[in-house]
């Protein structure tokens, strides 16, 4: 085998796999859109909302050591205790009427006579059919979303979600973009977790990307403004919570987007800024340190949040951005 053979061959592997993965994903979300609206049809809630507490669980379990990873099509989890009923002898109980007697949430969704709740349709139906019990509009779903996850957060997150499926109409919100223009004069390097003073002993939590006054600064994700305003560390500043339940932060900013406001949804590339020096003081200190965006990610596992090092992510979309815009031209 010649060199140039071999090179051909691993250089295009790795393409070929990826492009597999992408449709893998693609027909699992495919798939995935046909239950939700299935559930909407028979419990009038809309699938959206569905799709979105899913979504929600899914999340919180890829992250969460003291739950099953998900397995299968479905993010939606009950705990054996809470499908069958508390001081249920049988936790496996798969009988609709036992689980009744015995309080437990399952219920049947697809008919077959058991309430399973590793089946897709089985556990939606459930989750639904206890949203209902509140009522299908925004307001009442949102109350019993409370009764069920007893935090703010979750539900603030859970409808965030709703609200981005809605209006996008889709649940393939994955794509990221850089947060700088790429032919803009800019330079990065990984810093995170690095130490820093000012105000106390910190680390630094974030990718400081070093950029000119003003340069714009776009959304590296679909995703919802969660966060807009000052603070004394990071000046003006935004917070967009992405599908992933990721969320980015944007800080030392300039200035803002014109309109743009908390609980609005975003998209990748949208403009939602530029780079300033502000922070280090109160509201308008500016220039106490060279102008850059401090780029920050943050994973919340249902109880607490953490910071994680958005340097190789960074680097990803970078290159991706490039791909992107080579393939427009
Ligand atoms: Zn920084």
């Amino acid at each position: 085998m010649s060199i140039a053979i071999i090179f051909l061959f691993i250089g295009t592997f790795p393409l070929q796999n990826a492009a597999a993965v992408q449709k893998d994903q693609a027909k699992l979300l495919e798939e995935r859109m046909i239950i939700y609206k299935n559930i909407e049809v028979i419990t009038n809630i809309p699938w959206y909302y569905i799709a979105a507490v899913d979504q929600y669980e899914r999340n919180i379990r890829k992250v969460r050591k003291d739950l099953p990873d998900p397995e299968g099509i479905l993010g939606i989890y009950f705990p054996p205790e809470k499908w069958s009923g508390p001081i249920n002898p049988n936790q496996a109980d798969t009988n609709p009427k036992s689980i009744l007697i015995f309080n437990g949430i399952g219920m049947d969704g697809n008919g077959d006579g058991k309430a399973d709740s590793n089946n897709p349709e089985d556990a939606l139906y459930t989750f639904a059919n206890y949203l209902h019990k509140y009522g299908s509009d925004e307001d009442n779903l949102e109350i019993g979303l409370w009764d069920y996850y007893k935090r703010d957060k979750a539900v603030g997150i859970i409808t965030g979600f709703a609200k981005m499926y809605k209006a996008f109409g889709t649940l393939d919100l994955y794509e990221h973009h850089f947060p700088l223009p790429l032919r803009a004069n800019y330079s990065y390097r990984d810093t995170w977790g690095d130490a820093r003073g000012w105000g106390g002993r910190r680390i630094h939590e974030g990718t400081d990307i070093f950029a000119d006054y003003g340069v714009n600064v776009f959304s590296t994700c679909y995703g919802i403004v969660e966060l807009k305003g000052w603070n004394k560390y990071g000046g003006w500043r935004i917070g967009i919570r992405d599908i992933n339940n990721t969320y980015h932060y944007f800080g030392h900013l300039n200035g803002y987007a014109k309109d743009l406001k908390i609980g609005d949804i975003v998209r990748p590339g949208q403009l939602i800024g530029s780079v300033g020096s502000s922070g280090y003081g109160p509201p308008g200190t500016s220039g106490k340190f060279p102008p850059h965006l401090h780029y920050g990610m943050y994973k919340d596992n249902g109880k607490t949040e953490w910071s994680f090092d958005p340097y190789p992510h960074l680097k990803l979309w970078e290159r991706q951005t490039r791909q992107k815009a080579r393939a427009r031209n």
